[in-house]
């Protein structure tokens, strides 16, 4: 009878001298675990009224065995929300720029200066030669100033804002010429039509999706025109019976017509990836070079830096965008600026590649992976070979992902680890590699599993391989 098993509910009171929940109240304070027990009683209250049975043979303590119910209902509440905190992950899909496993991974003298930052005070707007008030980013704009030779930079919290501070300041209440061709959806909220918009400037689309000229731009010019924008198609390709304008030819047309040129160009990528066999993917330094009057970037793909937007262009310009009222919502804090400086300083050293996470992993060769993943499977056969004999390894040619809108469609060559099992499927392995105390993400492709090493950095194999050895000795089917 359900409201025979109600009467036996033990109270709050009870459940909280449990002893397991005592060291959950000293890990996260009482009235935090005595809310979630509420709720997870509240719970068990509403499926026992539902009629649920279960208790028609009465064990001898019904409050001792629904005390037990509710205590494990409510460890499995908190590891649930313990998820969903931020946490560190191991990134086996070979999706160097994952945006949603946080993009670029910073390096070790950028996790200092972080680190330095954070912990105290640091002189983000006090100049040290004057001892008065300084600027925010002074030291950052010049380090890129000598890295590119641009006349002035700003920093706003991601590249989206930044095309929306640079428009807002450069066109509101004019017209942005874009090409149809390039009327970009980075992913779910960021479109350039909306960006514009939301700018308080008017779109103007020239051209047709595959072809636009110079012509179509100088057509749809017209006194309420303020800027051409050139958009970088990040996440996709046109191609076939294309053309597209060239950028010195734009940026050309718009000195002739007193118009500003503004490149959005999604990457920042600053080292030349040719020999890497990705031609399609324009430094920054070529577009200032092909005379764009200003150019934005995001700081967390090709550049390998922290989450952030850079905007470079004339000092004049620059001046502008950093007076508009906006810049104060969408500036970033004084762990970006650490971070940020940092990254840059690798180029500056020459030690982009060695220092920065995300183009160590893209400069990899495919041998050097080869070699990891031989010794990697060696090591999982050995711990885990009586355990589940029916569990396969494999060594699989395949293509790692460069990822955050670079070069769609092309890959970087790598080698796979394929992992099956007869007793255990891909889409079950998954899910266990997934829940584990340092989450494995992984590929599944044609009922395998798929560990792509190029993302995984060498000191996460040790814990992954755990994962692994566990997982395969569980009698989990
Ligand atoms: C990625 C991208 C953006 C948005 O950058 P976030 O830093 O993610 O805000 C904008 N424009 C282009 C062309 C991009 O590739």
């Amino acid at each position: 009878m359900p409201e025979n098993t109600l009467r036996h509910l033990p109270s709050i009171d009870l459940l909280l001298r449990r002893e397991r929940i005592q060291t959950l109240i000293r890990e996260m304070g009482r009235e935090n675990v005595r809310d979630r027990l509420r709720e997870t009683m509240a719970e068990i209250r509403r499926q026992l009224a539902a009629g649920r049975n279960g208790h028609e043979h009465q064990p001898v303590d019904l409050t001792e065995q629904l005390a037990r119910e509710i205590e494990a209902a409510l460890f499995v509440q908190i590891d649930r929300s313990r998820l969903a905190g931020v946490r560190e992950v191991i990134n086996a899909t070979g999706v160097i720029l994952h945006t949603n496993l946080g993009r670029a991974p910073l390096g070790p003298r950028a996790i200092q200066a972080v680190g330095e930052a954070a912990a105290g005070y640091c002189n983000l707007e006090y100049d040290l030669d004057t001892g008065k008030r300084g600027k925010r980013g002074t030291g950052l704009v010049a380090t890129l100033r000598g890295m590119l030779g641009c006349e002035a930079a700003a920093v706003v919290n991601n590249c989206a804002a930044a095309v929306l501070i640079v428009l807002n300041t450069l066109a509101e209440g004019g017209e942005v010429i874009v090409s149809r061709g390039e009327l970009v959806e980075i992913g779910g909220s960021f479109r350039i039509p909306d960006v514009i918009t939301r700018s308080g400037a008017r779109l103007c689309e020239v051209g047709t999706t595959n072809r636009t000229r110079l012509a179509d731009y100088e057509k749809a010019i017209n006194e309420n025109t303020r800027v051409i924008l050139r958009a970088h198609p990040s996440n996709y390709r046109v191609t076939g019976f294309t053309e597209r304008a060239d950028l010195a030819d734009l940026a050309a047309l718009a000195r002739k017509h007193n118009l500003i040129l503004f490149e959005d160009l999604g990457s920042g990528n600053m080292v030349d990836l040719q020999a890497r066999g990705i031609r399609d993917e324009p430094t920054v330094a070529q577009s200032l070079a092909a005379g764009a009057h200003v150019v934005a970037f995001s700081g967390d793909k090709l550049l390998g830096g922290p989450q952030s937007g850079i905007i470079l262009g004339q000092a004049a310009l620059i001046d502008r965008i950093k007076g508009n009222p906006l810049m104060r919502a969408l500036r970033v804090d004084k762990m970006i600026f650490a971070a940020l400086e940092s990254t840059l300083q690798s180029y500056v050293r020459g030690k982009a590649i060695e220092e920065i996470p995300a183009l160590s992993m893209l400069f990899t060769e495919k041998e050097q992976i080869e070699g990891r993943a031989r010794a990697f499977i060696r090591r999982a056969k050995k711990l885990t070979r009586d355990r589940r004999p029916d569990c396969q390894w494999e060594l699989l040619d395949g293509l790692s992902v460069i990822g955050g809108g670079t070069t769609p469609g092309a890959g970087l060559p790598t080698k796979l680890i394929a992992m099956q099992s007869a007793s255990l499927s891909a889409e079950k392995m998954e899910e266990h590699l997934r829940r584990q105390a340092v989450p494995v993400i992984v590929r599944i492709e044609e009922g395998r599993v798929l560990l792509d090493l190029r993302t995984v950095f060498p000191a996460q194999e040790k814990i992954m391989l755990e994962s692994i050895a566990a997982m395969l000795a569980a009698q989990v089917s």
